[in-house]
């Protein structure tokens, strides 16, 4: 028994410990995993060699705990000046690996802001969208002005009216075959970070080329790119 327990001591304590990947983010725990299934130095490893290099330029490190951000935002992670946070409440590895391409995402918008909004074409295909997200809205009865949908810009009102006053569920529903998924809706930036976490989350990318092709087009390009620096 004590020495079960011993075993299960060292177990845990391996799994807190922080450690550095193969290109030297650093990964560090602020609090223990709420399971003891998930091997988050695995789902890093995965990150790594999932998304090319050239897209982690900004990762220092990763942070795996509970921020007061969670709780405020209504979120589970959030990149800020180099650090991924990441909630240490995961329902697995997937759920894990889900957070973690998000906000890769983010982390690239500014270093990459010219190569993804620059020409305007993501931009133009998301407002094409919540035009008709609008529409579809007013024909449900559910009646919001034009002009809030044709911001890009996240306004926690308009998020309040979609996920509270229409509701997840419906919303889900609604923009089926609009948008990858309803969070998509939310704004420019959640439409970019949507997609870029479902272009290397799943292998087969036909249905999200068929929903945004501009979007697809995109991420396929930066996908691609070999340096950062090459003449911009
Ligand atoms: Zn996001």
């Amino acid at each position: 028994m004590l020495q079960y327990l011993k075993q299960k001591q060292k177990q845990l304590l391996e799994m807190r410990s922080d450690f550095y990947t193969a290109r030297g983010t650093h990964v560090y725990f602020k609090d223990d995993l709420n399971n003891e299934d998930i091997d988050a130095e695995r789902v890093v490893a995965k990150l790594e060699s999932v998304i090319p290099d050239h897209l982690l330029s900004e990762l220092e490190m990763i942070i795996i705990g509970w921020f007061d951000e969670f709780e405020e935002r209504n979120i589970n992670a959030f990149y800020k000046d180099g650090i991924l946070h990441v909630s240490n409440v995961q329902d697995n590895e997937e759920d894990m690996f889900d957070d973690f391409v998000h906000e890769v995402a983010h982390s690239i918008e500014i270093p990459y802001s010219y190569e993804i909004y620059g020409d305007q074409e993501i931009r133009d295909e998301f407002l094409r969208k919540r035009k008709l997200l609008h529409d579809k809205l007013w024909a449900l009865d559910y009646k919001a002005p034009l002009k809030w949908f044709m911001e890009t810009e996240y306004d926690e009102e308009f998020d309040k009216f979609l996920f509270e006053k229409v509701g997840k569920d419906k919303l889900r529903m609604i923009c089926m075959g609009l948008f990858i998924n309803a969070y998509a809706a939310v704004s420019l930036r959640e439409y970019f970070a949507t997609g870029f976490t479902d272009f290397y989350l799943y292998s087969n990318h036909n249905f999200f080329k068929k929903v945004s092709p501009q979007l697809y087009k995109k991420i396929t390009l930066l996908n691609e790119i070999k340096n950062l620096d090459s003449d911009l």
